[in-house]
C-alpha cells in the first residue's frame, strides 16, 4: 500500500491509500477519487511533503494570512481598549493637551475627523491610525 496526499483543484488536500501508484494512477483517470471536502473528482497528487509552501505563497512566506492580520487587529484593539482612556471624539483635543503638558501623559484612543488627523500631525503630536476592527469575527 502506499499513501499519496493529493488535492483537488479547489485546493483541498486530503490523503488516500492505494495498492501502487499505478492504481493511483488508474483511479484518477477514472475519476474514481474524490474529495472528501467538496466532492471534486479532479484530483492529483500533492507534493509529498504537504507543509511545503505553496509556490504562489513561497516569495512572502511569512506574509500573515487575512485570518492572522484580523487576530493581529482584535489582539490590537484589545490592547488599546484595556490600556487606554476613550475620549471619543475628543481625541484631537485630548492628544493636543497630553502633547503641550496639559494634562498628564496617558494612552488614548478615540474618533478623529481627518482635518482634526492633518493638524495634530502638523503640531507633532504623536498618535497612529489603526484599523479598527470588530472584536470578535461573530
Ligand atoms: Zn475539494
Amino acid at each position: 500500500m502506499i499513501l499519496f496526499t493529493l488535492r483537488c483543484t479547489a485546493d483541498h488536500h486530503f490523503e488516500g491509500w492505494f495498492r501502487d501508484g499505478a492504481a493511483y494512477e488508474k483511479q484518477a483517470r477514472r475519476h474514481e477519487i474524490v474529495c472528501p471536502v467538496c466532492g471534486d473528482t479532479g484530483v492529483e497528487k500533492a507534493p509529498m511533503a504537504p507543509h511545503v509552501a505553496k509556490s504562489r505563497a513561497a516569495a512572502s512566506p511569512n506574509a500573515p494570512t487575512p485570518a492572522q492580520m484580523r487576530q493581529a487587529l482584535q489582539q490590537l484593539r484589545r490592547q488599546v481598549e484595556s490600556n487606554c482612556d476613550y475620549v471619543g471624539d475628543r481625541f484631537a483635543e485630548e492628544a493636543r493637551r497630553i502633547h503641550y503638558g496639559e494634562t498628564d501623559p496617558r494612552g488614548i484612543y478615540g474618533e478623529a475627523s481627518a482635518d482634526e488627523a492633518k493638524s495634530l500631525k502638523d503640531e507633532g503630536v504623536d498618535f497612529a491610525t489603526v484599523p479598527w476592527v470588530p472584536p470578535t469575527d461573530a
